[in-house]
């Protein structure tokens, strides 16, 4: 998208400045257009979407980072329709996920009845497992791991055989390195208000989705078309790419002053900054100093994804599923890996396949320094011995590398406590919002409603969350000079 022709700056002030074109500072800039208000979106690269990127190439479809969203959201579900955006039904089979044990793929049982029954977990560990419902409850401290959590509960095997390598399916990071409070608030809750077992709040779970069976979707052309749909809503004026703000200020008016690059500078009311979190403590070091340390306190793991197309017949497996997933303890780099052409038809050219893999995390940051080659390497070593085929038969006949060094922010035993004091320094600026991946929760649906409530507040429709006052103003008060 051409920007348009240079501003004179002392003119440009918005009611809103959005940092950070990914989803989250798209859906809030689309919300804001949506509702009248004025606003400017900078994004510091040539495009937009953030983690988001569909590729097109040699006939395959593939995605650089996420792959899925699923209906048990309704915010992101809504978005897509309003916009139009043409979802896409993987096959039937998708429902079927494996997880390699170190000697063959097994099916991930999808009720606790299903576990008893699955050869994935020791007759020891499914013993352990039936006396959950009678074992104390024990308060979860913010602190508390997801794994201290679940070996309590369940016991280790569960922990290391099932959680440890679904948590690295979401978050590339292993049980003990993640809070449970903070990537299951409403367990903890129920736990710590209802003193209820892990088997009572699934059961509550299941009873509250009943009549929505949990359903994962794409979008035909890949998810940038969702991206894409929303930049086409947007003002081309309003939305300014290669703009990397390096400082956000207030002046005497008690306008934020943001500042880029190349020493542009925009003014607004309210500042939303949708970035990654050392992004934003990065553009908030001026402002404020205790910010730019809480933020940089919140890690990220890096992750490679490595796409790799194949002949079909040259695999000789089924493929019949959504992909894998490998347990640490089974000592392989792979991480596990998806599916797409199994899940979808226009993933691959004909008579071949779409395997993607994921390799990284938490436990093997220096995959940054790996080559291609290197890379490749490992995920065919771990193609080989989940799918059990020679390495011989495994002879790409496309390979696409793509590296993440800041994937995924990881939500540590400390990360409620990071937010909480960042969230307390906050408080002091009234119109700036701090939003993201790294607030409420990773995925595409919780960035959507995180950027769906920032925009409420800013529309005086939700309470500013904090102690400060906040005051919405009539955007009628405020001259926006860009058309
Ligand atoms: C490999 C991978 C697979 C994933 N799979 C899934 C999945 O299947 N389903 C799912 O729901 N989620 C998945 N996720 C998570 C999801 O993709 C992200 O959490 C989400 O896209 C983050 O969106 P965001 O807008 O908060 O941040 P980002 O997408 O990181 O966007 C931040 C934007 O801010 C811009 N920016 C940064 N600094 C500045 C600055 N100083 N000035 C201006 N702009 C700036 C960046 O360029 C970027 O465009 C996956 C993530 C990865 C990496």
């Amino acid at each position: 998208m051409p920007n348009p022709r240079p501003f004179n700056p002392k003119q440009v002030l918005v009611e809103t400045i959005v940092i950070g074109g990914g989803i989250t500072g798209l859906t809030t800039a689309y919300r804001l257009q949506k509702s009248g208000r004025s606003y400017l979106l900078l994004e510091k690269s040539a495009r937009l979407g953030g983690k988001i990127r569909s590729i097109h190439k040699n006939g395959y479809q593939m995605e650089a980072g996420p792959h899925t969203i699923h209906n048990r959201n309704a915010a992101l579900m809504a978005l897509c329709n309003e916009l139009k955006v043409p979802l896409q039904k993987p096959h039937a089979s998708a429902k079927r996920r494996f997880i390699y044990n170190g000697h063959q793929l097994l099916e991930v049982p999808h009720t606790p009845t299903g576990m008893l029954t699955s050869p994935l977990l020791s007759p020891w560990s499914k013993a352990r497992m039936m006396l959950e419902p009678f074992l104390p409850v024990r308060k979860i401290r913010k602190t508390t791991s997801v794994e201290e959590y679940v070996t309590l509960r369940l016991g280790s095997g569960v922990a290391k055989t099932l959680i440890d390598p679904i948590l690295s399916g979401i978050y590339a990071s292993t049980a003990d390195a993640l809070s449970l409070q903070a990537i299951a608030p409403d367990l903890a809750e129920f736990n710590n208000t209802q003193n209820g077992s892990l088997l009572a709040y699934l059961k509550q779970k299941q009873q509250q989705h009943q009549g929505t069976p949990y359903q994962v979707y794409s979008i035909v052309g890949g998810l940038q078309t969702l991206v894409s749909a929303m930049a086409d809503e947007l003002n081309p004026a309003r939305v300014l790419t290669g703009k990397h703000v390096c400082d956000v200020t207030r002046n005497e008016q008690g306008y934020y002053q943001v500042l880029t690059d190349t020493d542009e500078k925009y003014f607004a009311k309210n500042v939303v900054v949708a970035t990654e979190a050392f992004q934003a403590a990065t553009c908030l070091r001026v402002l404020s100093k205790g910010l730019f340390d809480r933020l940089n306190r919140i890690p990220y793991v890096p992750m490679a994804v490595v796409h790799l197309g194949f002949r079909r017949e040259a695999l000789q497996h089924e493929l019949d599923g959504f992909g894998f997933l490998i347990p640490r303890h089974v000592g392989l780099k792979l991480l596990g890996a998806i599916w797409p052409s199994s899940m979808f038809d226009d993933r691959a050219p004909d008579q071949h396949c779409l395997l993607t893999c994921m390799l990284g995390g938490n436990k093997e940051a220096d995959i940054l320094h790996w080559g291609d080659a290197q890379l490749i390497h490992f995920a065919l070593q771990g193609l080989s011995e989940a799918l059990e085929l020679h390495r011989s038969e495994l002879l790409p006949t496309l390979q696409y590398v793509v590296r993440w060094p800041h994937a995924i922010p990881q939500f540590t035993p400390k990360h409620l406590e990071t937010l909480e004091s960042v969230r307390m320094e906050v408080e002091r600026f009234a119109g700036l919002f701090l939003t993201g991946n790294y607030m409420k929760g990773v995925s595409l649906n919780d960035c959507v409603e995180q950027a769906l409530n920032t925009v409420a507040i800013i529309k005086g429709e939700a309470p500013w969350p904090w102690k400060t006052h906040y005051e919405p103003i009539d955007p009628a008060s405020l001259t926006a000079v860009i058309e």
